[in-house]
């Protein structure tokens, strides 16, 4: 895995997300098949295609102090994917009618890759929904009048999903380095004002309860004019953190009916990822969003090899997806 270059404007400090747990033991997330207790270990079968996530590349123009796929000015461990490779796998659901509605596009920061306009007007033309994840900053601004252009053939088919990691500057500073938030302050009201469909995503600092982080939001929201719901998870996503030197359980087939809870509702159920790896001829199909690089989690060149059941040996499986109960999609 590469490592994270540190650019002129990363945050100096810790994170102020950071996960509050004892360091992972030597044992757990090991056999795909069989916790450290012996215990058989959960699967998520793929029903549906729902979502089809594009790794743009991991390029950013920030170095975040956790960013989970590593991005940086300087890391391309993912390759820019480029539209024609795009269009392949767009080719590939329909004709082999999966029943796919949307197509994410996540980074590093989508608009920083040359191709990415190109492969999001594909994707709208062919009729599917598009939601691209951003943070706001310059390299979204450089295409404000296509993005407009965008808008107005396609309406809320397009959403765009800003990462506002907190409501407080301090704490998105914190994590996203010095100047991070009145850039991506003026990009949201750009995109408020222009009539987009639009929602944050954000974090929880720890201890930080669910009703003071939305009330947070909803009186910058307020403040700054910007049309969103900071009440409604839909349109104001707060996400679990992710640490995967952290101790967590691990989730068992036992474990459904103890949590009350059901594979289906899991991300991977209904999802996968395209990731262009440095150094390798074409993209693969991996499980999710948030395990790009692990081989266990890679299943092949199309989708077609990817309809198969993920057996959940990651701790971000156990902390974010099962335990945190988080989704990715619009
Ligand atoms: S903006 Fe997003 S992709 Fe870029 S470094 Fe921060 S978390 Fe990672
Ligand atoms: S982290 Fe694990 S459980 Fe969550 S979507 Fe990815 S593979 Fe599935």
């Amino acid at each position: 895995m590469a490592t994270r270059s540190k650019s002129r404007n990363a945050p100096q400090g810790p994170s102020p997300f950071a996960v509050e747990a004892a360091t992972l033991p030597e044992g757990k997330f090991t056999d795909p098949d069989v916790t450290a207790k012996g215990e058989e270990r959960a699967q998520v079968p793929l029903l549906n295609l729902e979502t089809l996530w594009l790794c743009t590349g991991t390029l950013c123009n920030l170095a975040c102090a956790t960013c989970y796929i590593e991005s940086s000015p300087t890391n391309d461990a993912l390759i820019y994917l480029t539209a024609e490779h795009a269009a392949r796998y767009f080719d590939e659901i329909e004709r082999d009618g999966w029943n796919t509605r949307e197509i994410g596009f996540t980074g590093g920061e989508p608009f920083m890759n040359p191709h990415f306009m190109t492969m999001l007007d594909d994707a709208l033309g062919r009729g599917f929904e598009a939601l691209v994840l951003s943070n706001a900053m310059k390299p979204m601004r450089r295409h404000g009048a296509k993005l407009i252009d965008l808008r107005k053939s396609h309406g809320d088919k397009l959403t765009l999903r800003i990462s506002l990691d907190h409501y407080t500057k301090a704490a998105h500073e914190g994590e996203r380095g010095p100047n991070s938030w009145d850039a991506a302050i003026d990009g949201l009201k750009w995109l408020s004002e222009n009539g987009f469909r639009i929602a944050v995503a954000g974090r929880l600092l720890p201890g930080e309860g669910l009703v003071e982080a939305r009330e947070g939001y909803a009186a910058l929201f307020a403040r700054e004019n910007i049309r969103i719901d900071a009440h409604n998870p839909a349109t104001c996503v707060l996400f679990p953190e992710m640490d995967a030197d952290k101790d967590v359980a691990e989730i068992t087939t036992g474990c459904w009916d103890i949590l009350g809870k059901s594979p289906v509702d899991i991300m991977c159920a209904t999802s996968r990822m395209v990731v262009h790896r440095k150094g390798e001829p074409n993209p693969r199909v991996v499980a999710c969003t948030l395990i790009p690089y692990d081989e266990e989690f890679d299943f092949g060149e199309t989708l077609a090899d990817a309809n198969i059941a993920v057996k959940l040996n990651h701790p971000h499986c156990a902390r974010f997806c099962v335990l945190g109960g988080a989704s990715c999609s619009a």
